[in-house]
């Protein structure tokens, strides 16, 4: 993780910023000779999102998901789970979805691989710090799109590549991972806090199954409706799980318990407090 920290270094200081408007030169078809060669021992972060839609896209449950294809590496610099693509143990480490025309899960290829050879970055992780964020171009040796002349904006290739849904996606996520809560430096999650973090986020079938599965139902108010929709659909099953972290991580009011368990829960606070 030390090279990837090394890395957020150079793209903060040495990238020239670009944004929506600023202009470059790509294209990536298989005809160029470098065809395939970036989708391998690559570090893709996977966001939420990603998971469901590949989960989904593979008809498996992220349960699966995670533990075929993904990692959890260790960054003591970060104050919650993150999860990388596993790439395959052969000698290239190529990417599991790779094949000999591409691409095989490309209309549900994660928001890093869509993004490619552009990157986004903020300044800061302050949230109230007001610069905005950037976008950057990476132009590395084996990518030889950047020779192609087919000239574009960020913003044409933003929705080229069908990145606003995932950008969209990304601002709730960014509503937890920057969460005011987080940003104290006083505060870390217990590791029965991460592993909750990591359940409402990434293991979002595993989630399902704790809200209809255990006790909750019974001790919060869900609007009425949403039950249904958070049970058959993952992306409302996400938004969700972020309310419930908010909620239970952060202390912040996003859920209402039900007014007999509160008032169970005070009564049985004050008999303790007699005994
Ligand atoms: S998901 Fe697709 S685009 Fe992304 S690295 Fe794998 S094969 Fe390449
Ligand atoms: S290295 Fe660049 S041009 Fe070559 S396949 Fe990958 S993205 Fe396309």
């Amino acid at each position: 993780m030390k090279e990837i920290e090394k890395f957020k270094k150079a793209i903060l200081e040495e990238y020239p910023r670009m944004d929506l408007d600023s202009e470059f030169s790509f294209k990536c078809h298989p005809g160029v000779t470098c065809f395939n060669q970036c989708c391998a021992d690559v570090n893709i972060f996977l966001t939420p999102y990603d998971i469901i839609r590949l989960k989904k896209r593979l008809g498996i449950t992220s349960g699966e998901f995670l533990s075929k294809y993904t990692l959890m590496p260790f960054d003591e610099n970060s104050k919650f789970p993150v999860i990388l693509f596993e790439m395959q143990e052969n000698e290239k480490k190529c990417c599991h979805f790779v094949g000999e025309k591409g691409c095989t899960v490309y209309e549900d290829r994660p928001w890093a691989c869509r993004m490619y050879p552009l990157g986004m970055a903020s300044p800061s992780d302050d949230p109230n710090n007001t610069e905005k964020e950037f976008y950057f171009l990476l132009k590395e040796d084996v990518c030889h799109g950047h020779k192609e002349d087919n000239k574009m904006t960020v913003s044409d290739w933003v929705k080229d590549q069908g990145i606003e849904q995932y950008n969209e996606m990304g601002e709730h996520f960014k509503e937890v991972t920057l969460h005011p809560f987080l940003q104290n430096e006083e505060n870390s999650l217990n590791p029965a806090q991460v592993d909750m973090f990591f359940t409402a986020c990434y293991n979002i079938d595993k989630f399902r199954d704790f809200i209809f599965k255990s006790s909750f139902l019974d001790k919060f108010e869900i609007e009425e409706g949403l039950i249904e929709k958070i049970k058959n659909d993952d992306v409302e099953m996400l938004m969700f799980g972020y309310r419930f972290i908010k909620f239970s991580l952060f202390g912040e009011p996003t859920l209402q318990i039900k007014t007999n368990v509160a008032e169970a829960k005070e009564a049985e606070l004050k008999k303790k407090k007699k005994i």
